[in-house]
């Protein structure tokens, strides 16, 4: 039989998860009385082991690779060394911080009460927090999602790091198996690579980064190829130890050796983790909390927002999730929809990669009619001033209404060239609205955006 404190302590609103979560308290809810629940430190993924941590080693490292390739350029240059301990030092020093001040700024508020413990739901709206329950009309769920471990024969005996942990290791290993083929897995690589580290991808697919266009992809995995050791196609039969060693063998014979394993194999939401079917709240076959446009779960006053319930786990969809949820609890009579129209993506490894709108492979599935153009860097005045050989622009566009349906990009600053498309996308431009209207800087970069919307 289930055992419950006595006391159930009553809120007007409970946040479980201080990273998004956090900034759904606006000052509409300054008299309100506020439970936060967070069971790490404030801010959550993005800020302490996510997008700013990883792209703060990126920055580093892309430095690093280009003074790697300039040669062709006629520059002979060397890396001298790279002090790891200093960047990381660098990185968490401004970000700890931030994460600290956080928490006692929300600590310092009289109608906050802040609870530094692992939440979970034990009935209708009653949270069990420590040895505490507490129950409120309005619950936001913002708790978000957790690495992925795969079921490897052997995996739970050895050391190995998630993208929580290896941030902060204190050296880089010698030599670095990644597990995985996403994002994570990449941008990782592309760090430890870059600051001496001998690395190893390990891949089932194929192709990395997979679930990207097609010519990305293969792009991608030839360029990625070259500089790291890929063994795609391949999931390993065992992971040991061997000393100090890690090996990881697989079916075929054959093993990697490793100084370090780094488990990148996605990430999984958090929502059977808390226990939300406990208060009525349904979770998709993946185990993503179900919400409708408003972002309610099936319960009445339960919200949820980010990667708990969102399958693109993007911090400016959880953004914008997050000022939907601030403005519905307020205006049940005025609810926002998030409008994820043209909610781009990028990936920060050297090439970039950024992303808007339906791959090819997608709108073939969906029997969608579609004309496509593939322009590259290097057919453009900036692409010959850095003799660049593996970049690319994508459009996808309706033949009949010319609305684009899709933009792809790999190689330097595609993050930024994609931005463009964006707004285009976004705001139903038509491709040669978005071609001959705007004058494109030359001989910019941009240009390539340009030049692939003018051939479509
Ligand atoms: C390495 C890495 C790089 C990334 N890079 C990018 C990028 O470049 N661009 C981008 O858009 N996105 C990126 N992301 C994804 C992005 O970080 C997430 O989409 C975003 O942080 C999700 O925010 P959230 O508020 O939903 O969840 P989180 O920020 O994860 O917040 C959830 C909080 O809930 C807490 N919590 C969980 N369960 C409980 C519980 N039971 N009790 C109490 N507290 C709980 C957690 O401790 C956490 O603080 C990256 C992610 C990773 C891992």
């Amino acid at each position: 039989m289930r055992h419950y404190p006595a006391l159930v302590e009553q809120f007007d609103l409970i946040i479980i998860g201080a990273g998004s979560g956090n900034s759904v308290l606006t000052e509409d809810f300054d008299g309100w009385k506020v439970a936060v629940v967070e069971r790490e430190v404030f801010g959550g993924t993005c800020l302490n082991r996510g997008c700013i941590p990883s792209k703060m080693f990126i920055y580093p490292a892309s430095i690093v690779e280009t003074i790697r390739t300039a040669g062709p350029l006629g520059v002979d240059a060397h890396v001298d060394s790279v002090r790891w301990s200093e960047i990381v030092d660098r990185v968490f020093g401004r970000i700890d911080p931030i994460a600290a001040g956080g928490e006692d700024y929300r600590r310092s508020l009289d109608n906050v009460t802040v609870f530094s413990e692992d939440a979970r739901f034990v009935g209708h709206k009653q949270v069990q927090v420590g040895d505490q329950v507490i129950t409120a009309d309005t619950i936001v769920l913002a708790a978000g999602a957790r690495p992925r471990i795969p079921d490897v024969p052997g995996l739970n005996e050895v050391p190995f790091h998630t993208s929580a942990t290896i941030m902060r290791i204190p050296a880089p290993p010698r030599r670095l198996a990644i597990l995985g083929g996403g994002f994570i897995a990449v941008e990782m690589g592309h760090v430890f690579q870059a600051v001496g580290s001998e690395v190893t991808i390990i891949n089932r697919s194929k192709l990395l980064l997979r679930a990207h266009d097609q010519e990305i992809a293969e792009r991608f995995t030839d360029v990625f190829g070259q500089r790291f050791t890929l063994r795609c196609g391949e999931t390993p039969s065992q992971v040991r130890n061997d000393g100090d060693e890690i090996v990881i063998d697989f079916a075929d014979g054959e093993s990697v050796v490793a100084d370090a394993l780094l488990v990148a194999t996605g990430r999984i939401p958090n929502g059977e983790q808390l226990g939300v079917k406990e208060t009525g709240v349904e979770l998709d076959a993946s185990g993503y909390v179900v919400v409708d446009e408003h972002q309610r779960t099936g319960v009445d006053g339960i919200w949820a927002l980010g990667d708990i319930s969102n399958p693109m786990q993007l911090k400016h969809t959880a953004n914008a999730e997050t000022r939907a949820v601030a403005h519905n609890i307020h205006h049940p009579d005025d609810l926002q929809v998030v409008n994820y129209s043209g909610a781009p993506s990028a990936v920060f490894t050297h090439p970039q990669i950024a992303t808007v709108g339906k791959t090819e492979r997608e709108l073939e599935a969906e029997g969608v009619a579609y004309i496509a153009h593939t322009q590259p860097y290097g057919a453009t005045a900036y692409g010959w001033a850095m003799e660049d050989e593996h970049g690319f622009c994508k459009v996808i566009a309706d033949p009949e209404t010319r609305l684009l349906l899709g933009a792809h990009i790999i190689g330097h600053e595609a993050s930024l060239l994609i931005q463009q498309l964006v707004l285009g996308y976004r705001f139903g431009l038509t491709v040669d609205e978005m071609a001959r209207g705007p004058l494109y800087v030359h001989p910019a970069l941009s240009e390539v955006v340009e030049q692939a919307l003018l051939e479509l």
